[in-house]
């Protein structure tokens, strides 16, 4: 276990962002990182409680608390504190394929449910978790799967962070893989939705170059739309392709130019950024509404910042949040309180003020020469307008796309969700994870879910190897 009483000894530190002004300028990433010798003074903080809540992911009043990946995190903070870097890696990457992408972008629900968090500041899971995932690399800890054997070819449709763990996780059980993506380059949201702030894409293009170091093969430009075809090719699909039907607004005034939704126009910044062009979209010289207070609405007004806008606003339909935990949200649900993302840091930085707008219902979108200017909305029984000269849709997405799962005969839910029994769907040998199965979610939970089909698809084939003829 850590230090003994580490966590009387040491505080709670975590690496400083950079500064709000100065990184509002560029794309790269905002996070730092603590020297490795004060990482393991925050690993040694860890108590190895005897009911460690920090690595269930259990659902709490709708939220989750806990890691939904299982890891152990006692274990491998105990292991980082001793100096055993390497065997802490091990043990992180017994259950997480991806830990620099969960120890970059996760919300850390873990650290929601840390028992240290009861009465003082958790342990600093997601840090100590990128530190080793960092350490794995630059050490070359993480030499590519190797050969485990001949159990079929597995075709993974989508390369978001669902498909890229299921085609790891198949590799390790010995299956060839092919990963399908429609996108130029792998990675899902990981690549074209997070922004390089928070993710910078080397990260990404690192982890894609060791899954084909270890076999793994890209199809890119490629999308699938017949099930039956790739089911005839290969032993197993599964379908990892997202939920990305947008909620749309259909307010006065919708057909007007300048209304995107927030993933299109964040696709086409990270173009802009990563490939050096000019965005279709971009925010420059106006003034960008955000419908949306959430984190999606956030990384919005972060972009909008660097590509030179004139104002955003964030509209939020509801009441702001309380900026103390509330006795109806005790420990260790997930604090339902105020936070001040980085986008909404850097705009008060540059601004003065918070971007957000709250009880903010759109009543219409209102226009000049075919073109929106404004967006009119009822603010606390108040009917107010604010400049728009581009309008970002951040309301989060409906489910899957309608007609993929139509064309392929799949059957959904009433939320348009793919129906699965385990990781099966409806049409034999043909499974689903990530967004597509669960709804709109989090990174974590993808991982967790392509893990689960890749076992699934693994049980099925051994069930059938071993089914009497
Ligand atoms: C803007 C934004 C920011 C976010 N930030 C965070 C965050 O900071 N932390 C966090 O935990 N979560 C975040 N999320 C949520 C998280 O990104 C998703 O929950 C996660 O990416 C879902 O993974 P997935 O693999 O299921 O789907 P996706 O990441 O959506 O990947 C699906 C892939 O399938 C491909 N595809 C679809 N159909 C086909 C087809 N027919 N043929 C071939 N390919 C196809 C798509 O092109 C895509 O690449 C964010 C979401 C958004 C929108
Ligand atoms: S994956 Fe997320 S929830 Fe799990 S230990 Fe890492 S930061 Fe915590
Ligand atoms: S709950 Fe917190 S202190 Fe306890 S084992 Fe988990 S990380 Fe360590």
């Amino acid at each position: 276990m850590g230090r003994l009483n580490g966590c009387l000894i040491y505080d709670r530190r975590e690496a400083e962002d950079r500064d709000a002004l100065g990184r509002a300028a560029d794309w790269r990433e905002i996070h730092g990182a603590l020297p490795l010798p004060d990482q393991r003074e925050q690993a040694a903080r860890c108590m190895d409680c005897g009911v460690p809540f920090c690595h269930g992911g259990r659902i709490l009043n709708g939220m989750v608390s806990g890691c939904p990946l299982g890891n152990l995190i006692p274990e491998f903070n105990d292991l980082l504190y001793r100096g055993l870097d390497q065997a802490a890696l091990g043990r992180l990457s017994l259950t997480n394929p991806l830990p620099e992408m969960t120890g970059r972008v996760c919300p850390a629900p873990c650290e929601a449910a840390c028992l240290c968090g009861f009465n003082q500041e958790p342990i600093t899971i997601r840090a100590n978790e990128c530190c080793l995932a960092e350490l794995g690399f630059e050490n070359r800890w993480l030499p590519p799967i190797g050969n485990m054997g001949d159990r079929g070819g597995v075709a993974v449709v989508g390369s978001g962070p669902a498909g890229l763990a299921c085609a790891i996780r198949l590799r390790q059980l010995g299956f060839s893989v092919t990963v399908f993506e429609r996108d130029d380059r792998p990675g899902g949201l990981l690549m074209y939705g997070i922004p390089n702030m928070k993710l910078e894409k080397a990260v990404l293009s690192r982890r894609v170059e060791w899954m084909e170091a270890s076999g793994v093969r890209f199809r890119l430009n490629t999308e699938v739309t017949d099930i039956a075809a790739l089911s005839s090719e290969f032993g197993a699909v599964a379908l990892c392709c997202g939920a990305r039907e947008p909620r749309d607004l259909n307010v006065e005034g919708r057909n007007l130019e300048g209304i995107a939704f927030a993933v299109d126009y964040l696709t086409e910044a990270t173009k802009a950024a990563v490939y050096g062009k000019a965005s279709s979209l971009s925010a420059f010289g106006k003034d960008v509404v955000i419908i949306g207070g959430g984190d999606t609405g956030n990384d919005c007004a972060a972009t909008a910042i660097r590509q030179g806008c004139s104002s955003v606003t964030q509209l939020e339909i509801l009441p702001e949040p309380p900026t103390v935990r509330q006795v109806s949200n005790p420990w260790p649900e997930w604090p339902r309180v105020l936070k001040v993302d980085y986008g909404q840091q850097e705009y008060i930085a540059l601004r003065g003020h918070d971007p957000r707008v709250y009880e903010a219902a759109t009543e219409a979108f209102v226009g000049d020469d075919g073109a929106t200017s404004a967006v009119r909305a009822r603010v606390k029984g108040e009917t107010r307008e604010f400049p728009a000269r581009l309008v970002l849709l951040a309301m989060g997405f409906l489910g899957p796309e309608r007609r993929l799962a139509r064309s392929m005969g799949l059957e959904t839910d009433e939320r348009g969700r793919l129906k699965t029994r385990g990781c099966e769907t409806n049409l034999t040998n043909v499974f689903a994870a990530g967004d597509m199965r669960r709804g709109q979610s989090l990174v974590v939970w993808a991982i967790r879910e392509g893990v689960e089909a890749a076992e699934a698809i693994c049980a099925a084939a051994m069930h059938t190897m071993c089914a009497p003829a």
